[in-house]
């Protein structure tokens, strides 16, 4: 029997447990995927600790992990991916010679499902078109903005992030731009300059005016907050009384109503837009190939969630 898993808190709306049910089941390997509830640390440390024994000894063979452990559950393995180190995020731990490795697939599961929209769009450059610059709003800048910036940077995009704490959109842009920090209060001014050869990353206050003042220059807004998420299904990220930029895609991390307030927004605005159910699936499908090492029934999972 395969046993599979997600830890974090709170748990009781995870999809996971079906994905991966309908994954075992397409492949006709007998398994379970089970909700492992582990309170933040330190209350739920012990309880974390049991289960990478488990894992270590081969009584578990996969483990996802979600809010909030995906950072503090990092330095309790023995290694990680190159995505997940330079991302700063773990969301699959697997084992290899006893060895406990953190991966992270939520970057690569978003940088396919937003593909299949940009690859499709006559007003996004695409990425070998290199004389032209791709710029992205992000909003937000926890776990899941840490991979989507990672994702971007690495195609090339130029990236703002905007959150409501400057200093976490600051951390964020520091880590991806690798430059210390300039100045604490700079936010909201020359977002876009590049040093030579670096990545440009910014950072804004999560206000009106700061997004007014960058939003004509932008191709691509992706939410990575929670807001709009049910059952706060009347609220949007976007601020009121900025039109969307004309041209500009939307992607939406929350997929839960499948049309948020924001995707709603963008479509009657005439945008693209695109919510995060396929890159739920992907990064599922690819911890599920980390796992068992033989390639995921996409269309099962899609089936299962739609
Ligand atoms: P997280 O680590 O908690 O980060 C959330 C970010 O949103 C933080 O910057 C947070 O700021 C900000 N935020 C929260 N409420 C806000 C508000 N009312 N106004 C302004 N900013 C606000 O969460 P996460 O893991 O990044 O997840 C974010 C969303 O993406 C969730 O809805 C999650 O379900 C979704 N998600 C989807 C997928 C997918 O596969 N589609 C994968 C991962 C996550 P503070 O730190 O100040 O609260």
């Amino acid at each position: 029997m395969v046993q599979l898993g997600l830890v974090g808190y709170p748990l009781h709306h995870s999809l996971s447990p079906h994905l991966h049910h309908a994954a075992l089941r397409a492949l006709t390997i007998p398994g379970e995927y089970k909700l492992f509830p582990v309170l933040p640390f330190p209350k739920g440390s012990q309880e974390m600790s049991r289960l990478l024994s488990m894992l270590r000894d081969g009584e578990l063979l996969g483990l996802n992990v979600t809010i909030p452990h995906k950072q503090t559950l990092m330095p309790l393995l023995d290694g990680l991916t190159s995505e997940a180190s330079e991302i700063g995020a773990v969301n699959t731990i697997f084992c290899q010679d006893e060895r406990l490795i953190g991966d992270n697939t939520d970057a690569p599961g978003f940088w396919v499902d937003i593909n299949k929209i940009l690859q499709v769009s006559n007003s996004i450059p695409q990425e070998d078109s290199s004389s032209i610059t791709r710029r992205a709003l992000v909003l937000g800048a926890g776990g899941s903005a840490r991979a989507v910036v990672y994702t971007l940077v690495q195609h090339g995009w130029e990236v703002v992030v905007a959150a409501r704490r400057l200093e976490q959109a600051q951390e964020l842009a520091a880590h991806f731009q690798r430059l210390p920090i300039n100045d604490p209060k700079a936010g909201g001014s020359n977002q876009w300059s590049a040093i030579k050869g670096q990545p440009v990353v910014g950072s804004i206050h999560f206000e009106k005016s700061p997004i007014l003042e960058l939003v004509s220059q932008v191709n691509l807004i992706v939410n990575a907050t929670p807001i709009g998420m049910w059952p706060e299904v009347e609220k949007s990220p976007w601020p009121e009384d900025i039109p969307l930029p004309s041209g500009a895609m939307v992607y939406d991390l929350v997929y839960n109503p499948a049309e948020t307030m924001l995707v709603r927004q963008a479509r009657n605005e005439g945008l693209m837009a695109k919510n995060g159910l396929g890159m739920l699936v992907e990064q599922a499908a690819l911890a599920f190939e980390r796992w068992l090492g033989q390639t995921a029934p996409r269309q099962a999972m899609w089936k299962e969630v739609l």
